[in-house]
Order: structure tokens, then sequence, then C-alpha cells
């Protein structure tokens, strides 16, 4: 079956202050794919994320999300047509409950959403009265996370997930990752600083390097090529 693409970055080039953190870079996602976008610290994945979502505006190419292009369109309209960013600090308010960081995030359609966002997270049922701040850095990544999937988004952004986080508490969030992609057809792309938690669930991956992709391929084959994501984290291809 053909998989449509859910997000197309086509020549983007975006920055801060004028200059370019990320250049001329293209990358496509299809519905029900996981992407893990990687690279070394600086490489421009949180600024291709934030392209993504239309937090910063192109400089060139752009940004089409389910079909609309980003460019122009407010950011509330974005997130409201299906595409969610989990940001790498979380946006959880910490000196809120869980239930209400969920009821800010749910708006009007609310209720029928929450249990099934809950039933991702069965671990969050019994905190739901607890202050955010009181929360394991795990559980409150959960929290981030089911912020993000109430509004049901077609494109999950999931910048850093394991900030803080010891790889075991993040494995255990990834398989709801992965579920999401297979049964609501989402597409996700995951920014992750372990290769192996992310090359482990991703489908495809690529790898950037001072704003340019270094490598890119599937996940699988990835796995078996250490020397090359070495070589490309280090900007030696
Ligand atoms: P990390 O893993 O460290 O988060 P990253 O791959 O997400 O890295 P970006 O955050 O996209 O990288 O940063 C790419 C480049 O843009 C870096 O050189 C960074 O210093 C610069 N940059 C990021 N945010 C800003 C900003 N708000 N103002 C100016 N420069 C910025």
């Amino acid at each position: 079956t053909e998989r449509r693409p859910a997000l197309e970055i086509t020549g983007l080039t975006a920055g801060y202050n004028g200059v370019p953190a990320v250049r001329d870079l293209s990358i496509s996602v299809a519905e029900g794919e996981v992407l893990a976008l990687l690279g070394p610290n600086g490489a421009g994945k949180t600024t291709t994320l934030l392209a993504a979502v239309g937090l910063l505006p192109a400089m060139r190419g752009g940004v089409v999300a389910l079909g609309t292009p980003v460019r122009g369109r407010r950011v509330e309209k974005i997130a409201r047509a299906g595409v969610s960013l989990v940001p790498d600090n979380r946006g959880v308010f910490q000196r809120l409950t869980v239930a209400e960081n969920l009821r800010l995030a749910s708006g009007r359609r609310a209720r029928a959403d929450l249990a099934g966002t809950l039933d991702l997270f069965p671990q969050l049922r019994p905190l739901l009265g607890r202050r955010c701040g009181l929360l394991s850095g795990g559980e409150q990544q959960m929290v981030a996370l089911a912020k993000a999937l109430l509004p049901r988004p077609r494109v999950l952004l999931i910048d850093e997930m394991s900030l803080g986080l010891a790889p075991i508490v993040v494995q255990g969030l990834l398989p709801a990752v992965r579920s999401l992609a297979d049964e609501r057809r989402m597409a996700v792309v995951l920014v992750e600083q372990h290769l192996d938690i992310a090359l482990s669930i991703a489908d495809r991956a690529v790898v950037l390097h001072h704003g340019q992709v270094a490598l890119a391929g599937p996940a699988a084959q990835l796995r078996e090529r250490r020397d090359l994501m070495e070589a490309a984290y280090f900007g030696r291809l």
C-alpha cells in the first residue's frame, strides 16, 4: 500500500538572526512512519522541528504538512490541522496537576480523547491529581506526550525524549510511540541523542551535521553500519 507523505520538508533553509542553522534540507515522512532525526549537538535538529510546526519561518524552501504549506499560517492553525510538537523542555506546567495539564491541552473536544490517551499511558491514571513537579522525569515525559496527543495529531514531532531520562525509561515509552504510528497511521519524527534507542523503533533515520543531511537510510540498515553512523556524526562522510 502506498504511503502518502504527511510531512514534506523541501530545500529548507532556516536559522536565527539571518544565520542559517539548517541549509537546503529535504526530508519527508509518510503516514505511519517513524523517522529518527539524529546528529550531534547543534546539528539543527530542533531548528528543523521548529520550522516544521511554523514556529520558525523558513529563509528558503519550505514545509508542507498534511498537504498544506506551513508558510504564512498561524502556529495555532497548523497545530489544529494536526501537527503536534513535544518540545525538549516538555512544556509541562510543574505547579499544575496532571489532570489540569491535560485539560489545558485538550481544548473543547476533550473527553473522548482523554480516555484514549490515558489508555496509552495507564501509569498516569493514578497520578491525575498530582502536581507535575512531583512526578519522575519519565512520568513527566508521559504527560508531555499525552498533552501532544490529545488533539489527535496526524504528525507528531518529539524533541529529545531522553533528555534527563535513563535509557531504560525512554525504552519504556517507545512502544507507545510505535503503536501510534502503526495503529493511528501517525507520522512521527523522533529527535534522539541515543542512537540505539532511536534506531530500534524508527523505520528510517536521517543524520544531520552542520545543518545538512550527512546520512539517510532505513533504520535496520544503519543499525548494522555503526561505522557510517559515526562518520556522519563527526562530519567525515
Ligand atoms: P541539540 O542536540 O544541542 O539540541 P540541535 O541539533 O537540536 O542540537 P539546534 O538547536 O537546531 O541543534 O541548533 C542549531 C544551531 O542553531 C546551533 O548552532 C545553535 O547554536 C543555533 N541556535 C539554536 N537556537 C538558537 C537561537 N534561539 N538563537 C541563535 N542561534 C540558535
